[in-house]
């Protein structure tokens, strides 16, 4: 057998360097292989197959006996078919669907005891068909090894294995010892009454084809049962039409045809002796077959020696590849000369309304250091709705046009923009700085006139959404330039504004309050700070979830008449989630009409969605704002990101399909006062125990902070930030919530080697392959 594989080698090669693949199978691998890794199927490397990882682990090494089976042990036993078929049992849930049940009768190599069951639920339009082919596979005396909990049937007095699918048992080499007897399907329609309550809802759903499909070759090769059996074994998710087995064996292959000198190792040996890691190679074959003594329960955590090594190696390169970034900037000089003396301090100070919080102060002494040094300021403000945000950029600005430079500050949607110019305009009434609001309802005159003060440096603070700077407004000397993002993250960076001809000092503020570790890799190269705390005088907010039945529902609106009454206003949320977008529409729509109709008919009702014109939204905002709408009917969540501090009610329906940072947003938008204020989450989906639970979280606790580890561990990153395009980097082993740790310790590391090795021929080295890895984007900056 050739030995020539190398972690370059094409997977749809890989018949030239392994037996037993055929090129159709090869292609069919890396096809399947190049859909996780999102590439081509051309591309996809021996690399991308060796990180596909293993989803559990089984101890084969000594596989039990029927004898020692007890209730609920979890174990495999190797084992042999007596007798396997399918018949169809009453559904339960649903007369329209058939049910099926496929079960093998096996029993061990020494008869140890009764003969074990193991069973499955199909339905769908082929189950019939996969029945006839799983017994076909599984003839009498057939060898297979199956993993799961055992238990114990009274009825049938022995124990059974309930799999979600057939195909998680395997079949083994050291084949059939007899002869293959026909198996006929048994039908025994409906006298069997063991359906448990869950029924269809756990059964297969599958097409034929997903049976019959690639290579069963191995079935009747003894020499290869070592690979599956007497060891501890990798189980995979099944890949395209490739099944735990077949990728064992593929992998297991292709481990024994590369050689170690093929598998480079990417770490220096200092910091692997430093930070006890083992070898890449090493790592890369122990991740697929554990050694002997390794720890399981390690591997089941990803805490193993393998896992620990390569998950370190990811979050390495990333966190080095954001310092890169970072370094390049913060070498950048930029055009703009801030001091801040004394006497200044205390003419900004005149102009605050109120005394800043310990976390604002710390954030604003971040940003006069910042403006101060010679580099370009790229820092991101994270504060939970309300902590206060606002006035720190508009301590920011000031210093600014107290050094004589202009200042911008655009916000997501044009009726932020206007809140903010107002607020500012009364802010800096007794200042000689000029604000104005630049947006596109403006008329063509009054913009053209405003546009001409800009450029001849009339205006120093120009406030306006995103269109401000996309427009090609010209500034006299732009030296700050305030992002207020709200929730949304990524719409414009630095790069971009650079891209348009400034290079101002930039300050990013989100309203997305994520752990500091997290932040690093989720913002890229912006420097942190974080206001943690919220102004006094705050009442929390009470929030209480509701599953949504009538009862329920009378009692909000009890809730409703009493705030109402006492002059409050009410938003009412519908979730907008992709597929359903129609149906959601019309859910507010009808909810909206009944509420101005029926419930309340003497107050105004407003309606707000994305369907409809800017012009529109604004008009129905504004009058909210005005006072002149007391309920507020919204299927969209970014307009909402308005201070109405009247504002005592937020109602959110269908709270289950929102995350839980999403649920905080809106809960931000009312207690802003000091009155009290409710947020009620209604819920369809009071079975399911997730969806209370984790509603049941909004309820405990209103620090943001909280929320969003929560959401972060039931949703992940790419969820928590509400887009996908977050420009969050690809991990292939590395798990940003369950690996916070080891990210800290890599972004250390990387750290040394930029710094205290700095100039070093091996660090060097490390900057050169950052910048010629795509991932990270260097290519395109300096
Ligand atoms: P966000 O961080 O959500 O943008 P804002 O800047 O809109 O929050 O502030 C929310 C409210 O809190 C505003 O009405 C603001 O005037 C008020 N506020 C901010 N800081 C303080 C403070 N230190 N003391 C009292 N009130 C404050
Ligand atoms: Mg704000």
């Amino acid at each position: 057998m050739p030995t020539s594989i190398s972690l370059d080698t094409p997977v749809a090669e890989l018949y030239r360097h392994i037996a037993r693949l055929g090129p159709t199978n090869s292609l069919k691998l890396a096809m399947a292989l190049a859909g996780t890794e999102q590439k081509k199927a051309e591309t996809a490397t021996i690399e991308d197959l060796l990180h596909y990882l293993p989803m559990r682990y089984e101890d084969r090494s000594s596989l039990a006996r029927i004898r020692d089976l007890q209730d609920g042990m979890e174990v495999s036993l190797d084992l042999y078919v007596k007798i396997a078929g399918g018949y169809q049992v009453r559904n339960k849930r649903s007369f329209k669907q058939r049910l099926f049940i496929f079960e093998i009768a096996a029993t061990d190599r020494e008869h140890s005891g009764q003969d074990v069951v193991v069973w499955t639920f199909l339905s769908g339009p082929h189950a019939q068909k996969i029945i006839t082919n799983y017994a076909k596979r599984f003839t009498r005396g057939s060898r297979f090894v199956a993993y799961g909990k055992w238990e114990w049937d009274p009825r049938r007095h022995t124990f059974s294995l309930r799999l979600n699918k057939p195909d998680e048992i395997e079949i083994l080499p050291l084949g059939p010892r007899a002869s293959r007897p026909h198996v006929s399907p048994i039908t025994n329609s409906g006298e069997i009454e063991i359906l448990p309550a869950e029924t269809s809802s756990g059964a297969t759903e599958d097409s034929p084809a997903d049976d019959d499909s690639a290579d069963e070759e191995s079935e009747g090769d003894p020499a290869l049962a070592a690979i599956h059996v007497g060891r501890r074994v990798p189980v995979y998710r099944k890949l395209g039409e490739f099944r735990p087995k077949q990728l064992r064996e593929i992998i297991h292959r292709v481990l024994l045809g590369i050689a170690d000198h093929s598998i480079p190792e990417t770490l220096p040996d200092e910091l692997r002796r430093r930070q006890l890691l083992i070898g890449r190679a090493e790592a890369l074959r122990r991740i697929h077959f554990p050694a002997e003594n390794d720890s399981l329960e390690d591997y089941e955590r990803a805490r193993s020696t393998a896992h620990r090594r390569l998950i370190f190696e990811d979050f390495f390169w990333l966190a080095l590849g954001l310092l890169v970034k970072r370094g390049i900037r913060i070498r950048e000089q930029k055009g703009t000369r801030i001091k801040i003396d004394q006497a200044m301090k205390l003419r900004i100070k005149a102009v605050l309304p109120f005394k800043l919080t310990e976390a604002q102060r710390r954030a604003v002494k971040d940003i006069f250091r910042d403006l101060q040094s010679d580099a370009p300021m790229n820092r991101l403000l994270q504060g939970d709705v309300g902590s206060g945000k606002t006035i720190v950029a508009c301590i920011a600005m000031l210093a600014a046009m107290e050094n004589g430079y202009q200042t911008a500050l655009m916000a997501p949607t044009e009726i932020l923009a206007e809140q903010h110019s107002r607020n500012l305009k009364r802010l800096l009434a007794r200042t000689p700085f000029r604000v104005e609001l630049l947006t596109g309802s403006l008329r063509a005159a009054e913009k053209r006139r405003l546009q001409g003060d800009l450029a001849s440096g009339e205006i120093q603070a120009a406030i306006g959404t995103q269109a401000l700077i996309q427009e090609g407004v010209s500034f006299q000397k732009l030296g700050l330039a305030v992002i207020d993002e709200q929730h949304r993250f990524g719409v414009l960076q630095r790069a971009e504004l650079r891209a348009r001809g400034f290079n101002p000092d930039v300050l990013v503020m989100t309203a997305t309050p994520i752990p500091r570790s997290l932040a690093m890799t989720v913002y890229g190269d912006l420097d942190v700070s974080i206001i943690d705390e919220m102004p006094p005088g705050r009442t929390p907010v009470e929030t209480k979830v509701f599953a949504s039945t009538e009862e329920n529902r009378k009692e909000v609106k009890r809730l409703m008449t009493r705030e109402l009454r006492a002059g409050r206003q009410i938003y009412v949320v519908y979730p907008l989630v992709g597929e359903s977008e129609k149906m959601d529409l019309q859910d507010a729509t009808r909810r909206y009409e009944y509420l101005r109709d029926r419930v309340f008919p003497k107050l105004k009702v407003g309606l707000l969605h994305g369907k409809m014109k800017p012009a529109e939204k604004d008009e129905v905002m504004s009058r909210f704002v005005a006072g002149e709408i007391q309920i507020l009917v919204s299927t969209t969540v970014i307009e909402v990101g308005v201070d109405v501090s009247n504002a005592s009610v937020m109602i959110v329906e269908h709270a289950e399909r929102f995350g839980l940072s999403q649920l905080h947003q809106l809960r931000g938008r009312v207690g802003r006062g000091a009155e009290q204020s409710y947020c009620i989450l209604l819920t369809a989906d009071n079975k399911t125990s997730g969806a209370l639970e984790r509603l049941g979280i909004m309820a405990k606790s209103s620090d943001g902070f909280l929320v969003a580890e929560k959401d972060l561990e039931l949703r992940g990153p790419g969820e928590l930030l509400g887009t996908k395009q977050a420009g969050l980097p690809v991990f292939r082993v590395g798990n940003l919530v369950r690996d916070l740790q080891i990210l800290e310790a890599a972004r250390k590391e990387a750290e040394f080697y930029l710094y205290k090795r700095e100039g070093s021929a091996e660090t060097r080295e490390m900057i050169e392959r950052v910048h010629s890895d795509a991932r990270f984007g260097l290519a395109a900056v300096g």
